[in-house]
């Protein structure tokens, strides 16, 4: 597959976090995304009260919308002040403790109970320590991925899957040769050979 100078690209951390610290935040919807609405019943497959994941969470406002009708909500992001800032935006009271297996990761928690944010990489984390997933919702995750990663990331998520899961991704079709990403261009069949 083509993905031309991609394949080498990386995106530290601390670039994220920089881009979170100047607001350059394009990727971010306030009005959530389309497609979430559009293949909810595909992602809940007519069941209630599930465990949903979201990788590199963001402030993504579908956590919220998922939290309230009824289903408990895990997500993982790197910047504190993204996390802070979706519970701040949503007026959520949260509490905020350590994790013990991971050195220097917190995890902020609604009052309610229902919605968990882990500030760490998602490197860190595994099914021991967060449990397994009924439904995954990927959106600008994989994408955000760098490309010398997809292979680490997609066997964590497999991992972190129940058997009856549903996994919805959203990736983003365009020549890889003019932009740079991320959004990072991940072709089918890689997506296939990456997840089977
Ligand atoms: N899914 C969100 C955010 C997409 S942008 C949305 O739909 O709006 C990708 C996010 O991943 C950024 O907020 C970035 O800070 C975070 N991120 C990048 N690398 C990460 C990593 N290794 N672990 C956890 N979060 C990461």
């Amino acid at each position: 597959s083509d993905i031309g100078s991609q394949k080498e690209r990386v995106v530290t951390e601390e670039e994220w976090l920089q881009k979170w610290e100047m607001g350059n935040i394009g990727f971010h919807k306030e009005q959530g995304h389309p497609l979430l609405r559009k293949y909810l019943d595909v992602l809940l497959n007519g069941r209630s009260g599930l465990r949903i994941f979201f990788p590199l969470c963001g402030k993504a406002v579908e956590m919220k919308w998922l939290a309230d009708m009824g289903h408990s909500i895990v997500g993982v992001e790197v910047s504190e002040q993204a996390v802070k800032e979706f519970f701040s935006e949503h007026s959520l009271p949260y509490c905020e403790e350590p994790v013990p297996e991971i050195t220097g990761a917190k995890l902020f928690q609604s009052t309610s109970g229902n919605i968990s944010l882990y500030c760490c990489s998602i490197y860190d984390l595994s099914s021991s320590i967060i449990g397994k997933f009924d439904g995954v919702w990927d959106r600008g995750a994989l994408v955000a991925v760098n490309p010398c990663d997809r292979q680490r990331y997609a066997s964590l998520m497999i991992n972190l899957v129940e058997k009856n899961s549903s996994y919805l991704l959203v990736t983003v079709s365009y020549d890889p040769n003019k932009h740079k990403g991320p959004p990072f261009y991940v072709p089918e069949s890689e997506i296939k050979s990456l997840f089977g």
